[in-house]
C-alpha cells in the first residue's frame, strides 16, 4: 500500500518511529536526538525492513528548517545582525578555511588529491542550522548575546555555502587538477558577483518591499479577528518568502526565511506568529533527524573506523579549537567562546548537499562521502554531550571565579551575589512582573529582577533596578540574586513547569523564603506547591474574581464555588 503513497508513509513512519526511538532514549537518559536518528537509521536503505523516500525526508526536513529559521528571524532585527557581524564575518571564514585545511591534511593521508580534500574539508565545515538552534533554544539562548553571535556565525556560513555551491561546478576543473588556472579564474568572477548581487538584491528587495508589506498584511489579517486566516497567514509568508527567495534569489531556504522573520520581529504580532508555529515546527525539526539516520550505511562503523575517527576529530574537536581561538581573540569571554565552540561541533544539512553534488562533479569519492555522513550523524548525537559537558565547565568555572572575582572581575558576564538583603526577587518581568515591580518601587521596596529577554533588560537597567541576566532556572541564578537573604521570591514567568524548577532550587537555598508563583491551571497550582511554592496565583482565577467584583458580587462566593482557592 505505502508504495502509493510515500508522502503520507514517509511522514507516519518517520513520526512513529521517531516517537516511540525517542520516548526509549528519553527513558534511558540520553538526548532524544539519538532516538529520532536512530528512527532514520531503521527506515533507511541500510536496514531491512520498510525504506522510507529519502527525497522526499529531505523535503519534509527542509521545512522544518524554514521554521526554525523563521522563528529564529522573529526574535532578531536587523540591528541585532548587524551587531555580531564583527564576529561572526572573520570567525566563519576563518572556521570555515580551517575546517577545509584540516581536510586538505586529511585528504594527504588518504591519498586523495588537493582538490577532493579541498571537498572534503568543505563539507566538514558547516554546522546544521537545525542543531545549532535546538541547543541554544533548550537553553533559551538565543537572545543572549552568545545566541546572537552564534546565529550570526550561521547566517555567514549560510550565505558562503550559497556561493560555495555556485562556484563549485565553475572551478570543479581546476580542481580536478583539469584546467589551467588562468582561464578558470576568470570565468569564476562572473559567478560570483551574480549570486553575491542576487543576494544583496534580496536582502534589499526584503528590507525595502517586504519590510513595508508584509506587517502590513499581517495586521491586515489580525484585525479580521479570524484566528485561522492569522495563522495561514504566518505559514504563508514563512514558506512563501523562503520559496520564493529561493527561486527568484537563488538564496537558500533559510536565508530567505530568516529574512521573512526579521521583517516581523519589531511587530507587536511577532510572539503570536511565533506561537503559530510552534507545533509544526517541531514535528518537522524531528523528521530532520529521521532525515539524517536514513542516510548512513552503519557499516562503515566496522569497515573504516580509523578515517572515521579523523573526520569526527575534524568535526569535533579541530573546528571547535578554531571557533573558540577566534572568539576569544576577539575579546569575548571564555564562556560565550565556550558556547559557540560546543554550537559548531557538528555538521548536517549543508554537508550532505556538497557530497552529493562533489560526487556528481567527480570531487568526491563515495567513501568520502560516507565517511561524512557517518561523521554528521555520529556528531549530532554526541552534541547534547557537548552541551552537558559545557554547562558543567561553566557550573565549576563560576564557583572558582566566585571567590576572587572581586579583586580582578571580568565585567562582560559577572554572577556576582547580589549584596542586597530583605528585597523582593522578582522572576520575569513582561505583563505581570512589570506591574508588580512598579508597585515595589513606588513603595520603595528593594527589588531585584531576573529577566533573559533583552528588551525587558534594558528598560529594567534605565530605570536603575538591579537585574540579572539569563534563564531564572539555570544554575547559581538565585544564588546570585541572593534570595537566602531576601524577603520574598515572586516567580512571574508564565511557564509553569520551568516555574516549577525555580521554586523547588529556592526552596532548597532557605525553607523558610515566602515563595509566590503564577500558574494557569489547577494541575499547574498543583505543581508548584509540591515544588515548595508557598502561595500559587491562577492567573484565570484572579480575572473571574476581578469580573464579579465589577458586578459586586462577593468575593467570598466566588472562590467557593470554583472549588479551591488559587491563593492559599
Ligand atoms: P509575561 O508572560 O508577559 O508576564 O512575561 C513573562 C516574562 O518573563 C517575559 O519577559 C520573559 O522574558 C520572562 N521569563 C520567562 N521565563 C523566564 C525565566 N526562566 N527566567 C527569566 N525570565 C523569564
Amino acid at each position: 500500500m505505502h508504495h502509493n503513497t510515500p508522502l503520507i508513509s514517509t511522514i507516519v513512519v518517520g513520526l512513529v518511529l521517531a516517537f516511540a526511538f525517542g520516548a526509549l532514549a528519553q527513558r534511558l537518559r540520553v538526548s532524544p536526538l539519538v532516538g529520532y536518528l536512530l528512527a532514520g537509521v531503521v527506515m533507511g536503505p541500510f536496514t531491512p525492513g520498510f525504506v522510507a523516500d529519502q527525497n522526499i525526508a529531505h523535503e519534509l526536513a527542509e521545512i522544518g528548517i524554514i521554521l526554525l529559521m523563521f522563528g529564529v528571524g522573529l526574535h532578531f532585527s536587523l540591528k541585532d545582525l548587524l551587531s555580531v557581524r564583527a564576529i561572526a564575518v572573520p570567525g566563519a571564514v576563518v572556521q570555515i578555511s580551517a575546517a577545509t585545511l584540516m581536510g586538505v591534511a586529511m585528504g594527504w593521508v588518504m591519498g586523495w588529491s588537493v582538490g577532493k580534500g579541498i571537498m572534503f574539508g568543505l563539507a566538514l565545515s558547516t554546522a546544521s542550522t537545525v542543531v545549532l538552534l535546538r541547543a541554544m533554544q533548550e537553553r533559551r539562548l538565543i537572545e543572549t548575546e552568545r545566541g546572537r553571535i552564534a546565529v550570526g556565525w550561521l547566517i555567514v556560513e549560510d550565505i558562503a555555502m550559497v556561493l560555495t555551491l555556485v562556484l563549485l561546478p565553475a572551478t570543479a576543473g581546476l580542481l580536478n587538477g583539469e584546467a589551467s588556472a588562468s582561464t578558470d579564474l576568470t570565468a569564476l568572477a562572473w559567478p560570483l558577483a551574480m549570486t553575491l548581487g542576487k543576494v544583496a538584491a534580496f536582502v534589499v528587495f526584503m528590507l525595502v518591499v517586504g519590510r513595508r508589506v508584509i506587517p502590513w498584511i499581517l495586521h491586515y489579517v489580525a484585525h479580521t479577528g479570524s484566528r485561522e486566516l492569522f495563522r495561514l497567514a504566518v505559514f504563508a509568508i514563512s514558506l512563501g518568502v523562503a520559496f520564493g527567495a529561493a527561486i527568484l534569489f537563488d538564496v537558500s531556504f533559510a536565508l530567505g526565511a530568516f529574512f521573512a522573520g526579521m521583517i516581523l520581529s519589531e511587530s507587536e504580532l511577532s510572539q503570536r506568529a511565533a506561537n503559530e508555529t510552534l507545533p509544526l515546527r517541531d514535528a518537522f525539526a524531528v523528521l530532520f533527524f529521521v532525515s539524517v539516520g536514513m542516510l548512513v550505511d552503519p557499516a562503515i562503523i566496522v569497515n573504516e573506523p580509523l578515517p572515521l575517527l579523523a573526520t569526527l576529530f575534524i568535526i569535533l574537536f579541530g573546528k571547535s579549537l578554531a571557533a573558540f581561538v577566534i572568539v576569544r581573540l576577539f575579546g569575548h569571554p571564555t564562556s560565550t567562546a565556550l558556547t559557540i565552540s560546543a554550537s559548531l561541533a557538528q555538521i548536517g544539512e549543508f554537508s550532505f548537499i556538497l557530497v552529493s553534488l562533489g560526487v556528481s562533479l567527480s570531487l568526491m569519492t563515495e567513501r568520502g562521502r560516507d565517511l561524512v555522513l557517518a561523521g554528521a550523524i555520529i556528531s549530532i548525537m554526541l552534541n547534547p554531550l557537548f552541551f552537558a559537558v559545557l554547562d558543567r565547565i561553566l557550573a565549576k568555572r563560576k564557583e572558582e571565579a566566585a571567590p576572587s572575582s572581586k579583586a580582578n572581575a571580568p565585567p562582560r558576564e559577572p554572577l556576582r551575589t547580589s549584596v542586597q538583603r530583605d528585597h523582593v526577587v522578582l522572576v520575569g518581568h513582561g505583563r505581570v512582573g512589570r506591574v508588580v515591580a512598579h508597585a515595589l518601587r513606588v513603595t520603595n521596596t528593594p527589588l531585584l529582577v531576573i529577566e533573559d529577554n533583552p528588551g525587558a533588560i534594558e528598560r529594567l537597567v534605565q530605570e536603575g533596578v538591579e537585574v540579572i541576566r539569563g534563564n531564572a532556572a539555570a544554575p547559581d541564578m538565585l544564588q546570585a540574586a541572593n534570595v537566602g537573604a531576601a524577603r520574598g521570591l515572586l516567580v512571574a514567568i508564565p511557564d509553569a513547569f520551568e516555574g516549577g524548577q525555580i521554586v523547588a532550587k529556592a526552596r532548597v537555598i532557605s525553607a523558610s523564603l515566602p515563595i509566590i508563583a503564577r500558574a494557569h491551571s489547577e494541575e499547574e497550582i498543583a505543581h508548584l506547591k509540591f515544588h515548595g511554592a508557598t502561595s500559587v496565583i491562577m492567573g484565570e482565577m484572579e480575572i473571574a474574581r476581578a469580573m464579579l467584583a465589577l458586578l459586586d458580587v462577593d468575593r467570598a462566593v466566588a472562590t467557593t464555588e470554583a472549588g479551591a482557592p488559587s491563593a492559599a
